[in-house]
């Protein structure tokens, strides 16, 4: 029998997401059926309604997840029915140039089914009401309240976490805290800066306080989140309409420059002054996304000694290991979520929750389901 669930979809850029229903295909040995439970809007997907991030259309949206299995292809052996799951948008072969090298990120069949916005084995896992087929953002399509994915993209964690705080792991948090603990080197003596102090920024600074970073300085325009950083470790939060970012960083450092500079705004203005405030021999993870067209610009000067830039699309995530162990961060005090949660909303309210996010008054906007 199929399955009929509500979704959002996006048919054209620029567009309001449409709430329809839609058909599931039927689940592949692979596969796990998850019912999703919350989803939380991110910038990603705010990019491809804009139209600065291009997919073909129609397709659902939505790529940070948590839920329940429902049910499991005849393949399936990790998981059961019943198990909370959280979604990682990062499938990989496990055997190409790249997975080979430790890059699942750029796994050859991760990057090539990705452009197409199928699921990962090539197909297309949900019809609209009229026969034609949908695309998947990012290997999910959360915002309905059923998709399909294999198995190794849905990570069973503890059923104590709340599934509107677990699906925040599953991007964002991931990639922030993953900034500083897998792919930045911080040591205890080290002082972090952190550019933009949205959901990512956040979970950055909280991810230098993880590694026991001696001193995190939180930069945004906004004061309402640089107190939110400074509540979840920032000891100091520079308001770049006010104060040189550069300038702030060697003040907190005897001149030298922050040890790890973090980029977590997402916009071309932000990339300079990361280079600009990093110390000599010291490095730069720039996190944030802008069209694919645009130039960034720096100062030639403020990269020379011996400066690194690394440009991270997950935190060097490897769901598996850090989903669990992030889940169990929570659950034991030591990563705040909650108040990376602006507000909860129903699919139908999807539309004006992507408006506030693209005028920077949320933090995150999560559905919930059921
Ligand atoms: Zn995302
Ligand atoms: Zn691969």
């Amino acid at each position: 029998m199929t399955l009929h669930y509500r979704a959002a979809v996006l048919h054209r850029p620029q567009s309001p997401l449409q709430i329809e229903t839609i058909a599931a295909a039927p689940i592949a040995p692979l596969d796990v059926l998850v019912r999703v439970l919350a989803a939380g809007l991110c910038h990603t997907d705010l990019e491809v309604i804009d139209g600065s991030l291009r997919y073909p259309m129609p397709i659902v949206l939505g790529h940070e997840a948590a839920g329940v299995i429902e049910e499991v292809g005849s393949s399936v052996r990790q998981l059961k029915k019943g198990d909370h799951v959280i979604l990682s948008w990062n499938p990989h072969c496990g055997h190409c140039y790249y997975c080979d090298r430790n890059l699942p990120i750029l796994c050859e069949d991760y990057l090539a089914k990705g452009a197409r916005a199928v699921q990962f084995d090539g197909t297309s896992k949900a019809r609209r009401a009229s026969g034609e087929e949908l695309k998947h953002l990012m290997f999910i399509g959360a915002f309905g309240e059923y998709c399909i994915v294999p198995e190794q993209q849905a990570i069973a964690v503890s059923r104590d976490i709340p599934f509107d705080r677990a699906c925040l792991i599953g991007c964002g948090v991931m990639t922030g805290v993953g900034a500083a603990l897998n792919v930045a080197h911080i040591g205890h003596a080290d002082t972090v800066m952190v550019i933009g102090c949205g959901a990512v920024g956040l979970a950055a600074v909280q991810g230098a306080r993880l590694a026991g970073a001696a001193k995190i300085i939180a930069v945004d325009i906004d004061d309402g989140k640089l107190a939110l950083a400074q509540r979840m470790g920032a000891a100091r939060g520079v308001n770049a309409k006010r104060e040189d970012v550069a300038a702030a960083a060697r003040e907190e450092t005897s001149g030298r420059g922050a040890d790890v500079v973090i980029e977590a705004a997402g916009s071309a203005a932000a990339f300079g002054p990361t280079v600009e405030a990093v110390r000599p021999g010291g490095e730069v993870v720039w996190l944030g996304k802008i069209d694919v067209n645009n130039e960034v610009s720096f100062r030639w000067g403020a990269l020379m000694q011996e400066k690194r830039i690394r440009r991270s699309s997950y935190g060097d995530a490897r769901p598996a290991r850090d989903f669990p162990m992030l889940a169990r961060a929570y659950l034991e005090g030591r990563l705040m979520l909650d108040e990376l949660i602006t507000q909860r909303i129903r699919l139908d309210a999807i539309n004006e929750a992507f408006s506030a996010l693209r005028d920077g008054k949320v933090i995150r906007s999560v559905i919930t389901f059921g």
